[in-house]
Parts: C-alpha cells; structure tokens; sequence
C-alpha cells in the first residue's frame, strides 16, 4: 500500500484541523478520557438524539393518547416520516423505506414474504460469514416450512475464511434458489460484497436478493432502487446512533408494492382505513405496508435527532472522510505497529472495505481488554479480531494516533499478559 501519512502527532493534527465533519464531534458525548473506536456496534449519543427523545417523552407527557396526532413528532406518521428520512442513506424511494422492528424481527418479515419455494426452487442462498442471526432466522424460516436446513440453506464459504468472492456467490445462484440473502459489508473483516454485481446476476437469473446493511447503513453510500435489489434491512443503533435497541429499517423495492406481508399487523395497514377496525386486512400500499404492531416510540425518538446529523453532513461526505481514516489507521498500525504479530483482516482497495478496521492478531482477547483499560474502547470478535472503527461524525485522527501509540506501549510492554485470555459476556 502507497504510504501517504506520516507517523507524527503533528500530521494527525493537521489532518484534524482540515477536516470538514470536524463540527459534529461536538455534538457527541464523547466521554472524558475516551476515545471510542466501537460505534460500528452501538453507536454514541448525540445532544440532538437525546432531544428527540426527550421531545417525545414531552409529548407523552403533554398530551397523553393525542401524541398520536399532537406535538412536534405526530407518534402516527413517525415511522412513515423516518422511512422517508432514511431513504437516502439506502439509495431508495422515500416511500421504500419504513422505520420498523429489528435486524433479525424484519429479516423474518421479508423471509416470510419473498421466501416462496416452489418445484425445485426451495433453497436460500446465504454466506458462511454472515451474522449468526441472520442463519438463525433462515433456519428457521425453512424448519417453517417443513423443510430440513442442513439440505435447503446454501451457506458459501470464503477462500481464506474472512473475506467472499463474489464469482462464488454468483456461481452458486442455481435454478433450486428460491431466495438470496446477503450482508452488504461483512461484520467482521469489513469488506464490502459489491451489491450491484450481485443483484444484476440474481436478477438476471429471476431469484430475488435482498441485503443486511447493520454494517454499511450509515458509513457507506448505497443505490438500492437503481440495482434493483427486491428487499433490504437493518439495525439504527450503530452507525446510525440511534441508541442501544433502537428501531430498524427496511426497504421493499416499489416492483413489490401491493403484495400481501408474510406477516401482517395492523401497523401495516393503509391508514386511511387502520382505525376502520375491520377483519379484513388492507396493507399500505408502500413499505409501510411490514410494520406489524405499534411502533416502539421510545426507541423510535432518537433516531429523529440522528437523521437531521446526517442529513446535514451528507452520506458522500461522510464516507470520504471514513475512508481516509481507515487507511490512515491501517497506515499508522503497519509502521508503527511492524513486527508485532498483527496483520489486517479487512480489504485494502477503497472500494472493498466498509468502516472499520480489522486487525486480527493471536492475543487479540487479552489486548482488548489493555486497550480498555486505557481509554480506547475497541470490539473484540472471537477468536482473534480486533475491530476498530473510526466513525467519520466524531472520531478525530489524533484520536487514531493516540490509540495506535496506546496499542504500541501495549505491546511493548507486554501489559496485555496481565489479563486473563477470556471474552467478556457481551464482547
Ligand atoms: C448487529 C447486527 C445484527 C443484529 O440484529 P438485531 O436484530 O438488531 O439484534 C444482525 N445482523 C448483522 C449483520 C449485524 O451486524
């Protein structure tokens, strides 16, 4: 890799001071003494998220049932209103994009509804990389309908167990896949599968594809209504800050609009008709239409706060400077690091690595908890990753610099040794 930084703090200050997103750092509690590389897990609070959700507890407050249709955010329309807000972060239509559920409770939903095996097309097509949730849920799905896991979901292995090539997920798009579900950027090495090329070769093979986007909402810049991919989901509380168990998302390309949810709720309903209260069931006649219960409004409220972040600073913006911090972080981490027994998990070509770092290296458990200890708060994913990310909203480059050093002195001294070699209950 072309050396394009320097090594010195005066470089990262430098870089700090020209740095255009600099004036949301201060809109994040950063906490004292803390530099928090783990946003692509939960993200931080904002002063804006937490007044939306305060707005919203003042609703409840103030008007009781006609916050429903009262107050700054009409709870009602809310979900509708954030679709619109998030779509285009997601590269969709405002009206493919409802604010609903979880990663894992969505991902049901839209394996209930495109999941249709048919004749010899029965089997789903996942990764073996892929988030455990997201193979529980598939599994599931199948055991639904009867049918066996072990034979019906394809899971396509990578050639050197971090990273996919996207040949072997194209050349395992057979006439017996009913279904693909894949993650946009995989949650540990962080290389991006190229959704585009992915979707043109399921498309053009009649098999409906949709994405998980945990890992990109947020950092990268997405074209999903233009590749024409048929569903996606996704999780608000990593990079998108909208706080721990915070509500998702989902997109439902507009070809699909007016088809039935696998799983219907009145929440679903056209609103014209919701409150009709009849037994007879009119979905939305747009992604509205696989909500299922009542929003979850707190959970919902500061996502509000989130959007108009990024509304202002702009998904391109934004992504440029997540690019720039990953390779000055892999940069910082080759010279000042060499020697050390790390080596980088993630894909090195702009266009393949999402927003984080991946530094694998065999102590990784035991230079967490070092690194903890001093401040500089990394994600740990068994059995030897150490995730980093830089979250372009409000990390500094000195901050990168001062954790790289941290991660030297760690080593150096052997401090890591001190600890027990034992992930944490929630690591
Ligand atoms: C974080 C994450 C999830 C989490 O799912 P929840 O239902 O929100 O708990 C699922 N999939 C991926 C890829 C994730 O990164």
């Amino acid at each position: 890799m072309e050396f394009t930084f320097d090594t010195s703090r005066e470089t990262a200050e430098k870089l700090d001071r020209a740095d255009g997103l600099a004036r949301f750092r201060e809109e994040f509690y950063l906490g004292k003494g803390r530099i928090y590389l783990d946003g692509n897990s939960l993200g931080l609070l904002s002063r804006r998220a937490e007044q939306s959700l305060l707005s919203v507890l003042d609703s409840w407050r103030e008007h009781g049932i006609d916050g429903w249709t009262e107050g700054p955010h009409p709870w009602f329309h809310l979900s509708e209103e954030l679709g619109k807000k998030s779509a285009p972060l997601v590269g969709a239509e405002p009206e493919e994009v409802i604010v609903t559920g979880s990663t894992t409770v969505n991902l049901h939903q839209l394996l209930a509804t495109f999941y249709r095996p048919e004749g010899k097309r029965t089997k789903i097509l996942a990764d073996a990389l892929t988030f455990p949730s997201d193979i529980y849920a598939m599994q599931s799905q199948l055991r639904l309908h009867g049918l066996n896991p072990e034979q019906h979901l394809i899971r396509v292995g990578g050639r050197d167990g971090q990273t996919l090539a996207e040949e072997d997920l194209i050349a395992a798009m057979t006439d017996e896949v009913a279904l693909i579900v894949l993650p946009s950027v995989l949650y540990r090495s962080g290389q991006i599968l190229d959704m585009k090329r992915l979707t043109a070769a399921a498309r053009e093979r009649g098999i409906p594809i949709g994405f998980d986007l945990c890992h990109s909402i947020g950092a990268i810049p997405h074209q999903l209504h233009e590749w024409g991919a048929d569903f996606a989901f996704w999780c608000n509380y990593k990079y998108l800050n909208a706080g721990p168990g915070g509500v998702g998302g989902l997109f439902v390309h507009r070809k699909h609009f007016g088809r039935m949810p696998g799983l219907a709720g009145w929440f679903g309903s056209d609103k014209s008709v919701q409150f009709d209260m009849e037994h007879h069931f009119t979905p939305a006649g747009d992604a509205g239409a696989y909500q299922i219960g009542t929003p979850h409004l707190l959970s919902l409220a500061p996502l509000i706060g989130s959007l108009e972040i990024f509304a202002e600073a702009g998904i391109g913006p934004i992504r440029e400077k997540s690019l720039r911090q990953t390779r000055y972080l892999m940069e910082l981490v080759e010279e000042e690091l060499a020697g050390m027994g790390f080596s980088i998990g993630n894909p090195r070509a702009d266009h393949r690595r999402g927003g984080h770092v991946s530094l694998v290296h065999p102590e990784a458990v035991r230079i967490c908890k070092s690194l903890k200890e001093k401040g500089v708060i990394p994600d740990f994913r068994a059995p030897d990753v150490i995730r980093l990310a830089p979250v372009a909203l409000y990390t500094a480059y000195t901050e990168l610099w001062e954790a790289v050093q941290q991660l030297k002195w760690i080593m150096e001294e052997k401090d890591y040794e001190r600890h027990e070699k034992k992930r944490g209950v929630v690591a």
